[in-house]
């Protein structure tokens, strides 16, 4: 890896502020050390960003939007288009960066890195596209249309588990859109972050736009807290954990900012007995399996029906048997190490919990003995009142309930908090449009024989509930980066009101 790193720029000691130049005090005490779940030993060390740091951050985008905003958009997506580029010629490197600190298999990081340069491309089109719409006036000679404006600086707040996608689909986005963008990454993953601003920052310096790109490193309470709070950013987005949401939430909210919130998910599959067995297994396997369990769109309910679940059961604990666990930068590997010590102490509670609330723990329930944090995908044979299978565990624990029709499926399915992925296996067209319809899935995403996991950047992503309700990426989630402003021309002499109100002095 070391030759990975050099290449990313990573060094034994990195400054945690990027503004367009690495900024911030090598002050010890602010010092974030960074290891590799692959096996516990040290990476680097980051000095995390001051208050002052912050500033320098923000006052930066904030000064730089005001060139950005009057930059033609389809010149801003040059930009973009030459990010895009830049991140195919890092694509191994920073793939295996993604790989080596938060412990994903190298395919996915690699793919994480594709999905930076898909929104890319994305964007690049997007930035030719910001249409608004025109309206026919009820006054005469009078034209009505509305147009799109920037919004200003967009922080995101991203998590450990996409460390580069999700800052991608935010920020190439919010460029197009004549915004900048500051960044603030999980704190155990701030490496992958740091190794990003060195690739923009080649395009960035090439066209003399420094400045429109920002990184901030510091814990979620300290330096989180203060993005968040800050009426400099009118638009807040942020992915993580349920609680973390409320927080961002309520604060955006107390200001009159916008928050676009990607939260937790408690995906579920539902097995119809007309399924494609082969099928299912095999979407199961990837989204309960992969990336450890550690998707937000990660299956962790899957509801078939009676008929076979036994079947279904048998066919699942022959393939988890033959997974392949270990370092995730070996290419055979199949499952990697969750991303650090914590979550395997939340994985181990929740199944001491699933235990004493009488589910049966069908396969795995342990952490392997090695160095990392390796632990054994799990099946639980769950009922549909087990309480645990309310929460997100964010580790590969999969809970298996059984239902009688298709209405008490649909019944198990929506009775969770969250509202993320959906899938329905099913070759039964009835059974699949009921799932689609106004009284199926209430998640964002609902597939048709496909997991819950792997979406496509065209579609926007995000779900319902308490996932937060925003949407990134693609279809019209562009708007969200942008405010709308209706515009009403008069060409005429006259000045009709509208509605017919008269209000003539005599
Ligand atoms: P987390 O909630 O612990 O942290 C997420 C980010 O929020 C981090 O950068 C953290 O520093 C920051 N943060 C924490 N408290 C904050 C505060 N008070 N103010 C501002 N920022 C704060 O989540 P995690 O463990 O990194 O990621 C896993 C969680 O993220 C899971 O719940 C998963 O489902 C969710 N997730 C959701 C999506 C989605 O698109 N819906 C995508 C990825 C992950």
């Amino acid at each position: 890896m070391k030759d990975v790193l050099e290449r990313l720029g990573i060094k034994e000691f990195n400054l945690g502020a990027y503004n367009g130049e690495w900024i911030g005090n090598a002050d010890d005490s602010q010092t974030l050390k960074v290891e590799t779940p692959v096996d516990g030993s040290h990476i680097a060390k980051v000095y995390q960003a001051s208050a002052e740091d912050y500033d320098a951050v923000i006052i930066a985008a904030h000064e730089k939007f005001k060139q950005w905003r009057m930059f033609p958009a389809p010149k801003r997506g040059e930009i973009v288009r030459q990010i895009g580029e830049e991140l195919r010629k890092y694509k191994s490197d920073l793939g295996k960066l993604v790989s080596y600190e938060m412990g994903k298999i190298i395919s996915e990081g690699e793919g994480e890195v594709q999905e930076m340069i898909d929104i890319a491309d994305f964007a690049v089109g997007l930035s030719r596209q910001l249409y608004g719409l025109s309206m026919h006036s009820e006054r005469p000679l009078h034209r009505m249309y509305e147009q799109w404006h920037p919004l200003g600086v967009v922080g995101v707040i991203s998590a450990f588990n996409f460390p580069v996608a999700v800052w991608a689909w935010n920020a190439m986005i919010a460029l197009v859109c004549g915004d900048t963008c500051v960044w603030k990454p999980s704190s155990t993953t701030p490496l992958t972050g740091i190794a990003t601003m060195n690739i923009v920052d080649n395009v960035l310096k090439r066209n003399s736009w420094e400045g429109i790109l920002g990184l901030v490193i510091g814990s979620g309470s300290v330096i989180g807290e203060r993005m968040i709070n800050d009426k400099r950013v009118p638009l807040i987005s942020a992915t993580g954990s349920t609680p973390m949401g409320y927080k961002v939430n309520n604060a955006v909210a107390k200001r009159m900012g916008r928050a676009i919130l990607e939260l937790g998910g408690n995906n579920a599959i539902i097995a119809m007995p007309d399924a494609n067995i082969d099928m299912l297994v095999r979407g199961v396997l990837f989204a309960a399996v992969g990336t450890a369990g550690q998707r937000c769109t990660s299956l962790r309910r899957l509801i078939v029906h009676e008929s076979i679940v036994e079947g279904v059961i048998t066919r699942l604990l022959n393939a988890y048997k033959s997974i392949s666990i270990g370092n995730p930068l070996d290419a055979n590997t199949l499952m990697g190490p969750l991303a650090d010590t914590n979550a395997v102490n939340v994985m181990m509670n929740a199944l001491d919990k699933i235990r004493e609330q009488g589910g049966d723990i069908l396969f795995g329930g342990h952490r392997i003995d090695k160095p990392g944090y390796y632990v054994e995908p799990t099946i639980v044979r769950a009922t549909k009142d087990l309480p645990m299978v309310q929460e997100e565990t964010f580790a590969p624990i999969l809970y298996i309930i059984s239902f009688k029709d298709i209405d008490e499926a649909m019944e198990i399915h929506n009775s969770v908090p969250q509202g993320l992925s959906s899938a329905i296996f099913t070759t039964n067209m009835l059974s699949a449009e009921k799932f689609l319809s106004h009284e199926g899935s209430d998640c964002g995403i609902a597939n048709v024989n496909i997991g819950t996991s792997g979406a496509e950047i065209g579609g926007a992503f995000g779900g319902e509930k308490e996932t937060g309700g925003g949407r990134e990426a693609g279809s019209d989630s562009w708007k969200q980066y942008m405010r709308r402003q209706t515009c009403t021309i008069n060409y005429g002499s006259e000045l009709p009101l509208a509605q017919g109100v008269k209000f003539d002095i005599e």
